[in-house]
């Protein structure tokens, strides 16, 4: 079970195993805004009710910043899922990374200088740079400043849980 985690403002900040978000409360980081309905955490004394939301008590100004931790998975989802040459939706499996300025010219593997792209577009720019190959990017490559929050990379999707909804901006 995941625990949908926010900053003292309620700001989603992200998700995380249900055992994480547990320790945040044992240590009186967090307190729990919502929990799951029938759902218990149980020792082999006592039980408490398992949380779905919890919320920093105190500020938690760039905790999450330094963990966005440069990653292939963190660039497939900061770019959506899709290739940023043609816009096909890809999966975790099928992506690749582009290294826009090609590292057999310098280019670094930073959040700047890669993008996910489908394998066709990758073996069609192969080793030059978009400008060499005719090939335009959709958005221009950043790093991300935060896990969520407005723009964010925590989006609602059917399958969270319901209560998590208004956090995630989701309307309707
Ligand atoms: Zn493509």
């Amino acid at each position: 079970m995941d625990v949908l985690v926010l900053s003292n403002s309620y700001i989603p900040l992200r998700r995380v195993p249900w055992q994480q978000a547990f320790g945040y409360v044992f240590a009186g980081r967090a307190e729990i805004v919502e929990t799951y309905i029938g759902r218990d955490v149980r020792s082999s004394s006592a039980s408490w009710p398992m949380p779905s939301i919890v919320r920093f008590v105190r500020r938690t100004a760039g905790l999450f910043k330094r963990q966005v931790k440069f990653s292939r998975r963190m660039v497939y989802l900061r770019d959506g899922g899709r290739c940023q040459y043609c816009a096909t939706a890809l999966t975790l499996k099928s992506f690749t990374i582009d290294h826009i300025v090609p590292r057999s010219k310098g280019g670094q593997t930073a959040w700047e200088n890669v993008t996910t792209a489908c394998l066709p577009c990758n073996q069609k720019k192969a080793d030059r740079t978009p400008r060499q190959a005719h090939m335009k990017l959709l958005t221009k490559p950043r790093k991300p400043r935060s896990l969520g929050g407005p723009g964010g990379l925590l989006r609602w999707h059917n399958g969270m849980p319901e209560g998590w909804k208004i956090y995630l901006g989701h309307r309707g």
